[in-house]
């Protein structure tokens, strides 16, 4: 309890755009103060369960980026996936693809965090998992240590979309999953993929906002 004290929560005060919190009291805005500095970039709506501050949450996001521990995956999937129920981001048919890493960030870290959330939202919500249609393509440095510019910069080109997978997908409602989301370059690089590939309406649910 004293944890959960200690997580500040995002709820019914956030930005529908980009997820994170706002001022209490505000509701519900289309457009929050980061926003306006850095909108995500082709991503209609986004939700998040968190801020990403020192703390239970951020050390819970560590754990399972870092700790291979399934349990925390299914933890932190079941809070994103009654966030993303409470948001109505994602209607019925909505197809889940977590934010991927390049074939050698699997084999060096042993899977997928943001997969590993993906499938068990995608279990408690009865929804498709795709991981066949976004591909990383080009190993990045850690946008942890870059400005908001040079993130986006950083990103250029490195995912891709299978062109065979995406016409499947032409006419589908996309929500795309991550751990955390900072300055959303990394949805917005995804969602530009995507929506070059011919994709329509793209979303975006994290666990924690940075
Ligand atoms: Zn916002």
């Amino acid at each position: 309890m004293a944890c959960a004290l200690r997580i500040r929560w995002i709820g019914g005060d956030r930005c529908r755009r980009c997820g994170d919190g706002v001022g209490q009291g505000s509701g519900p805005v289309d457009i929050c103060p980061s926003c306006r500095t850095f909108p995500p970039r082709f991503i209609e709506a986004a939700s998040t369960v968190a801020s990403y501050e020192t703390g239970p949450l951020r050390d819970l996001v560590l754990s399972l980026k870092f700790g291979r521990k399934t349990h925390v995956a299914w933890a932190l999937g079941d809070l994103l996936a009654h966030r993303i129920t409470e948001t109505e981001l994602a209607a019925p048919g909505t197809v889940l693809i977590p934010t991927p890493l390049t074939r050698a960030g699997i084999r060096e870290r042993g899977f997928n965090q943001a997969e590993e959330l993906a499938r068990r939202i995608g279990k408690l919500l009865k929804l498709h998992v795709e991981t066949r249609l976004l591909k990383k393509i080009r190993g990045t440095p850690p946008q942890a240590t870059l400005g908001p510019q040079k993130r986006r910069e950083n990103l250029n080109g490195a995912f891709a979309c299978n062109p065979r997978v995406a016409k499947r997908y032409a006419d589908a409602s996309v929500l795309l999953i991550d751990d955390v989301i900072t300055t959303g370059s990394t949805v917005s690089e995804c969602a530009r993929t995507l929506v070059d590939a011919g994709i329509g309406s793209i979303r975006a649910a994290a666990i924690a906002r940075g």
